[in-house]
Order: structure tokens, then sequence, then C-alpha cells
């Protein structure tokens, strides 16, 4: 190797968080972050930041210490997306729609030192507190000025009064470690992912490029307004956040979810970029003040699940710019984004493509001995992936980790097939595959197919036992109102064996079942939960 000669002086500028924020405090130190009442410029954020760095010191917190959050999508989550990583500390971001059992075992897993408590979160923390096996420093969050508990040694507003003096941020390692959280796990324990200031940075790079560079339809740029949908615990909002705040752009963190509070909050604050999951644009769309809401030009990413045609059409009518994105907890998460061509926009198809690869992404998909598949658009395999920030395996988990790697890519579980053009679309995942008589059924087609349907609110596919074909498809619906069973029911096998006749599906797609429900099993982030359906529909009596 030749080594390259270096001044004594020269600067060794590593990867770490607390480097996102230069361009923003040079560039546009007045825009503001808007949270509830809040509204601070970013140059006010910087110092909010180091107040509060220098108020976990001297509660006696240092380089190493894991941070843990249980809080709303608000400005004290932000804050901890910045001031916990820059201070050498791991932050935690406690997924708080898991069960009280999971969330303690993902405190006492990821050994929190602190946990930062929202008021709403008090029963769950009651309930595991003696059990949370080593000692840990509560600091009380509130909105409305409640008095704090006993057993908490502080609250964030009297931390956020300590003058941080000339508290400076430390330089380290850009490998040391900066956040881990949990995979909902819809199997097992919970699974601790974590990343590093230099993962965490290379996304942002990855993602603001990818985001930034599409043409005409859905480009992020920096006059955007950007709100999350998606909760902070969720593979950090997705990685949003840091790329919003390195493009300096306007921010608006939303509280809890209610949907009239975000419909207002996005008329009111012109917010024009947002990421959720299906369900959450489906819950915003039907909302009663939706109609009055203005919603041309509003550029909503739908990820952690597929985007169904229906649904994008909606959204579409509406006038939004909507098209999907993929990832996982354990790339980082984004991977892909779907590519609209600009004479393409009104194509809703191509919004609902799972996407082309991020730059630095190194995508394939690949048969059961790891050979790589024809790009031509049809063949199916799993998709395996390289990029520079993926999680190089699960925490205290050596078994998990080796099987996530197998062979030196990353294994997503998922199936697809990529195109010429190198557009990947996902089929299924591997869990919730429907095979029926040796054939593969796309349950994701199902769905779409499903959702385009009128009447038809939410849906879900998913294979059970079957003596003859081993499985066969069911959909499960939720139906929106007026809708009446028989004629939904009817409709959409009409759909799915017009989808055959055209030679879109194969014959076997048709659904042996329908049934319709008042809600469909969700997981914690708001997924279809497949795994508590086809437990649910393969043990009643009608099966
Ligand atoms: P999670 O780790 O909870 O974010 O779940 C990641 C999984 O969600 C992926 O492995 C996919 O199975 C699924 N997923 C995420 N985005 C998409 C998408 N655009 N289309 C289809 N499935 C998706």
């Amino acid at each position: 190797m030749i080594k390259i000669p270096q001044a004594t002086m020269a600067d060794d500028y590593p990867l770490l968080i607390k480097n996102l924020l230069h361009t923003p405090l040079q560039n546009s130190p007045d825009n503001v972050i808007v949270s509830g009442e809040y509204r601070f410029t970013y140059a006010e954020f910087y110092q909010r930041l180091r107040t509060l760095a220098n108020g976990l010191q001297s509660l006696g917190v240092k380089h190493g210490d894991t941070v843990a959050v249980m809080d709303w999508d608000c400005h004290r989550y932000l804050e901890c997306f910045f001031a916990v990583p820059m201070l050498g500390c791991v932050l935690h971001t406690i997924n708080i729609r898991l069960s009280p059992e999971q969330i303690l075992y993902t405190i006492n897993h990821a050994e929190d030192d602190v946990i930062l408590v929202h008021e709403d979160f008090l029963p769950i923390i009651e309930a595991i507190r003696e059990r949370i096996t080593r000692p840990v420093q509560l600091i009380f969050l509130t909105d409305n000025a409640s008095a704090m508990p006993a057993e908490f040694v502080t609250d964030y507003t009297s931390l956020m009064q300590v003058d941080p003096g000339d508290y400076e941020f430390p330089d380290f390692d850009e490998r040391t470690r900066a956040t881990i959280f949990y995979t909902t796990g819809t199997t097992g324990d919970p699974k601790g992912v974590t990343y590093t200031h230099r993962q965490l940075m290379l996304h942002t790079l990855g993602g603001m490029a990818g985001f930034g560079t599409l043409a005409g339809t859905f480009r992020f740029h920096n006059e955007d307004v950007y709100m999350p949908i998606t909760p902070m615990f969720h593979v950090h909002a997705w990685g949003l956040p840091y790329i919003a705040t390195l493009a300096g752009v306007k921010q608006v963190y939303p509280g809890r979810y209610e949907p009239a509070r975000l419909l207002s909050l996005i008329q009111h604050e012109q917010v024009t970029f947002s990421h959720c999951v299906p369900t959450i644009l489906h819950m915003l769309l039907s909302a009663p003040e939706a109609e009055a809401t203005p919603l041309q030009g509003w550029k909503v990413i739908i990820g952690g699940s597929a985007l169904p045609e229906g649904l994008a059409q909606t959204a579409m009518d509406a006038g939004i710019d909507i098209c999907a994105a993929y990832g996982m907890s354990e790339t980082g998460p984004v991977l892909t984004v779907a590519n609209v061509p600009s004479e393409q926009g009104d194509v809703v198809s191509m919004r609902c493509k799972t996407g082309k690869a991020l730059p630095l992404v190194d995508l394939a998909v690949v048969d059961a001995e790891m050979n790589p598949l024809p790009h031509d658009g049809e063949t199916a395999g799993e998709v395996v992936v390289r990029a520079p920030w993926l999680a190089q395996g699960y925490v205290k988990n050596p078994e998990g980790s080796e099987a996530l790697w197998e062979g030196g890519f990353l294994h997503t579980g998922d199936v697809g097939h990529i195109d010429p053009e190198g557009t990947l679309q996902i089929t299924d995942r591997m869990k919730d595959v429907i095979k029926s008589g040796g054939e593969w059924i796309s349950s994701l087609d199902l769905e779409s197919l499903a959702s385009t349907v009128p009447g038809v609110a939410e849906v879900a596919a998913i294979g059970l036992p079957d003596e003859r074909w081993g499985e066969r498809p069911m959909l499960v619906v939720t139906l929106g109102d007026e809708a009446t069973e028989e004629t939904v029911k009817d409709a959409i096998i009409q759909q799915i064996e017009e989808a055959v006749a055209d030679g879109t599906q194969p014959r076997w797609a048709v659904p042996n079942r329908i049934e319709c429900v008042d809600a469909i099993d969700k997981t914690s982030v708001g997924k279809l939960n497949k795994k508590a359906l086809r437990l649910r529909f393969s043990q009643s009596s009608d099966d």
C-alpha cells in the first residue's frame, strides 16, 4: 500500500454526527425547527444541544453510556438524536409500541444507564422498573408542567436550564457506536441493531444523494419543509431527520400522531416532505378533516410495506406527490426509492415500484445457493445487499448475525426481481410468501389488486395451510363506510379473475376465502401482522 503523505497538521475529518451541523449553521442558521409551541432556529438548536450534553454530563453520564428515550416525535427527541451520540454515548430509541415485557427486555439487553420518559409512558415504567437489572437514572419529560414522580432524578426543563459554559463536543473514532434499537421481531425476542457515527453519516449522504437527484417528481431540496410521520424509534425515523438537518430545511415535529393535528400542521406550517407507512397515510386520508386540507404538492415517501396502487391513486387524486421506498431495520434503513421519469409522473404503477438502489448500494437477487439471478424483471430470488451503512450484526446474537450476513451479503428475507433498468420489485417477504401447489403467489399483488376495489379500506393477504395445495391464499379485509360485505367480496374476486384473464396473475391466485373484519392485526410499527393473522385464521372454526 502506498502511504499518502500527510502534513503534520492535516485534519483527518472524522465522519461524526456533530459534523452534520456545520452546513445548516453556516448556510441556514435562521431556519426553524417547530415542535408544539416551540420554534427554534438552527443556531438556537445547536445551543440546546450543548446545554443537553452538558446537563447529561452533570448527571455523571460519560462516553460509552447508553441513554434511552421514550417520547413522541418532538424537539426533545431530535435533540437526543444529536446530543447523545455527539457526547460519545449510545442513543437507545425505545419502541414504545412493544409490550411492557418486551420493552423491559430491550432496556436490559441494551444496558441502558439513563432513560428519558414522557409522562404518557409512566405506567409502563412503573410496571417494569423493579426488574431493570442495572441502576438507571430516570429523566422526566412533560408537556404540561406535571409534577415529577419521586423516582426521577430530574426533568428535561431543569436539565435545559443548566448553563453549558464553554462546553464543546469531543472528537472520537467515527466507528464509535451511536445508536441502538430493536427490530420489532414478529418471531422470538426483539433483535438489537446498532449503528456507528460513520454508518449514520454515510446513510445520510447516500439518502440525500438518492432523494436529491430524482428528476422532476419527488426530489428533496433545500426549500422543502420536512415533517416525519414515522415514529422516531423506527430506524431513526428512517434517517430523514439527519438528512433534513444536513439540508438545513425547516423541520416540523408533530408530537403524538392525531390526524387532525397532522393535517393542520401540513397546511399551516406548509409541510412539503414527509414519510410514513401505508396505514398512516390511509388514516390521514380517511380523516374527516382531509377533504378541506390542501395536500397539493405534498411529497410523501411510503415505506415499511409495499405501497398498494389503490392507496397511491387516492393520494395522487388528492394532489400528493407519492412514491415508494424500501429498506429494513438492519439496512439503515433506506436501500431503494421509486424512480419516476418526469414524463411518467402520472403513472401510478411507477410510483409503487420498490425502486432503484441509492448511490453506493450494491443490490442483487440470488437463488438459494447465492447465485445472482438475471436482471430480466421476472426471475425472483432473495434480495441481498451490500452498502457502507448496513448493520454488521445483531447485538449479543452471533448466530443471528452470521445468518444475516451469510455469504458476505446482508440477507433481507425479501423476495423480488430486478429489471434491465435496475429497478427492484419486491414481490413478497420470504415469511409471507404464499406457495400453492408448488407455485409462488404474491401476497403483495393480491393486496394491491384488492385495494383498488371500491369499499375496501385495508387488506391483508395470507397463506393458510391447505391439505391439497400446501397453502391457499386468503384475504382479510376491512370495509369503508357504506360498503357491504357481499358486494365487496364479489368485486374482489372479479378483480382478481380479471387479472387472471389478462395473464398478470396465475389461476391459483384467486383466493379461497375472504373475511371482512373490524380491524386487521398490526405490528407495533403499524404494519400488517401476517403472523398474527395466520394464527387467527388457521385456528378459526370455519377453516
Ligand atoms: P422493518 O425492519 O420493520 O423496517 O421491516 C423491513 C421489512 O419491511 C422489509 O424487509 C420488507 O419486508 C418490508 N418492506 C419495507 N419497505 C417495503 C416496500 N417498499 N415494499 C415491500 N416491502 C417493504
